[in-house]
């Protein structure tokens, strides 16, 4: 741990305590434990670089580009793209600096009302250390025995507290499953704040729930470039109503999507059948993974939806620990609570995922 990833001491009387708030000085940073290993399953990225055309084709276009000018404002060309590829109104589209900067985005517009977000726990992290850093209040209920959404206990809290914003990322991660859709649209009609569909691994469960945008004018969907093959530009997409964009957008930083970005997301979109191919075999690869895990005895897996497979051993830290030794990361999600002895694997390419199979069984019977 560095010095960076610390919560500050709650009596320190530097200028830390006078001037931040103890929100912040209390909230755990997202941190990403580095490890120099060669085999990475840890992300959720993809393993897949670019082909060799395409590849010739982004650098054509990052050589074109003047590094010394500021990018196109709005990414206008980008959003016509996305428009097409994604069949949606370029007026209800906006991009950020992965979803991460969307997420932020939308808890500074939208916790007027009654300043509280709710979302279903376990979750992605963001929602909350985001939340907490602007000032909400968040609201967690437990998803269910299968990582689905528990909806008598989210309907009664969204009835008791309002929130200003509701945080359903489904596939969800780190557990993996998409949640029922009866139950999104149950919440999408009760709610009376803004429900966000978090997509970041839609991709992979072949689901969406973009085309309700239409008819529900307090629906947000977030996608994300980063799970399919190109975390590296941070592209993030949001899709709502033009009235919502319109808000939103007053509190996007100018040039948000830098140049370089810009420049590659129009290549790679402008080519995407390579990224379904891809995408086609991380589904194939995280089936066998999943099997692969269940069949072992004392591993317990969860069926997937995303690029991972989310499973609980007797001892993580241990297993996290001689699966570095072997040059193989996977994430650890062990704490007390529902994630006890919890990991994460992300699929790799069939041999990295070979290898981390074959490796696991050794350390598991030795
Ligand atoms: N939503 C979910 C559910 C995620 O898992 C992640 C990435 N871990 C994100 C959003 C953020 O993605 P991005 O790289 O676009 O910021």
């Amino acid at each position: 741990m560095t010095s960076k990833d610390k919560k500050s001491e709650p009596n320190d009387s530097s200028i830390v305590a006078s001037r931040v708030s103890q929100k912040i000085r209390d909230i755990s940073p997202y941190s990403v434990p580095r490890f120099d290993c060669k085999i990475r399953l840890d992300g959720n990225e993809s393993p897949f670089s670019l082909p060799k055309q395409v590849q010739e084709k982004v650098d054509k276009a990052l050589k074109g580009i003047d590094i010394n000018r500021y990018p196109d404002p709005e990414a206008e060309s980008l959003i016509q793209i996305i428009s097409r590829v994604c069949d949606f109104p370029k007026e209800g589209i906006l991009l950020g600096n992965g979803s991460d900067e969307l997420i932020g985005m939308l808890i500074t517009t939208f916790t007027f009302g009654t300043g509280r977000i709710l979302c279903p726990a376990p979750t992605f992290s963001m929602y909350k250390l985001t939340g907490l850093a602007m000032g909400a209040e968040i609201i967690e209920t437990d998803l269910d025995e299968r990582f689905d959404i528990d909806l008598d206990a989210t309907i009664s809290a969204i009835e008791e507290n309002d929130p200003d914003l509701i945080f359903l990322a489904s596939p969800n991660n780190p557990t993996g499953n998409m949640y029922s859709a009866s139950k999104i649209a149950e919440i999408i009609s009760v709610a009376k704040g803004i429900v966000v569909v978090d997509e970041a691994y839609s991709d992979f469960s072949g689901y969406t729930f973009l085309p309700l945008v239409k008819e529900c004018e307090n629906l947000v969907i977030l996608r994300t470039l980063s799970k399919v093959g190109f975390a590296g530009i941070r592209l993030g997409m949001l899709f709502a109503r033009e009235n919502l964009v319109t808000e939103i957008n007053k509190v996007r930083y100018p040039y948000n999507i830098n140049s370089l970005s810009q420049g590659v997301a129009k290549v790679v979109l402008d080519n995407h059948e390579f990224v379904s191919e891809n995408i086609q075999l991380i589904i194939r690869e995280r089936d066998r993974v999943y099997n692969a895990l269940s069949s072992l005895e004392r591993i317990e897996a969860y069926s997937s939806d995303a690029n991972f497979v989310f499973f609980r051993v007797d001892d993580a830290d241990t297993l996290f620990s001689k699966l570095v030794e072997k040059d193989i990361l996977i994430r650890n999600f062990n704490r007390p609570g529902r994630l006890e002895n919890c990991m994460r694997v992300t699929i790799g390419t069939p041999e990295e995922n070979d290898a981390f199979l074959s490796t696991l069984g050794a350390i598991l019977s030795s």
